[in-house]
């Protein structure tokens, strides 16, 4: 029996629910362009297939093309601006949910840092963690994100 996570945006138009198995697959992105898109010191990510994610209410698309190749489309809630997923061109079936949009975002643990040499200094990655200086080879990175399922 799958499991049900539940979150949206800030204003409450657009939800979404996650029926998956066993823990979400979170990580935290350091990067210049995550510091730029939240505002803030870091990006806070889900990954999750699109299979497993269903979407309620209306949403605002921005095309980002990548530069490795590949347009991201991030989907905000057009009332309210949060950004709440985002898909890629190059990698179909799989959202990146944005972790702080989840109703009880407390139950995350991460288990990547990326792009660690973007860092903020005040900020502690917790001793044993998997860190990337940049991005790392995807298949590593999905290697780790399915260990951590089990
Ligand atoms: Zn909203
Ligand atoms: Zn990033």
């Amino acid at each position: 029996m799958a499991q049900e996570y539940q979150g949206g945006c800030r204003c409450g138009q657009l939800r979404y629910r996650i029926a998956q198995d066993g823990p979400l697959l979170n990580y935290v992105c350091h990067c210049l362009d995550c510091q730029k898109s939240t505002a803030s010191a870091f990006a806070d990510q889900l990954i999750v297939m699109t299979d497993a994610l269903a979407i309620e209410g209306r949403s605002m698309t921005v095309e980002f093309p990548r530069p490795a190749g590949g347009v991201s489309t991030h989907y905000h809630c057009p009332d309210c601006l949060s950004r709440v997923y985002n898909l890629n061109s190059v990698r179909p079936g799989m959202a990146i949910v944005r972790a702080g949009t989840l109703d009880d975002p407390s139950i995350l643990e991460p288990f990547a840092h990326l792009w660690v040499k973007r860092k903020r200094d005040w900020i502690a990655v917790p001793e044993g963690m998997a860190t990337f200086d940049e991005n790392p080879d995807p298949a590593v990175f999905m290697a780790l994100a399915m260990a951590r399922r089990g």
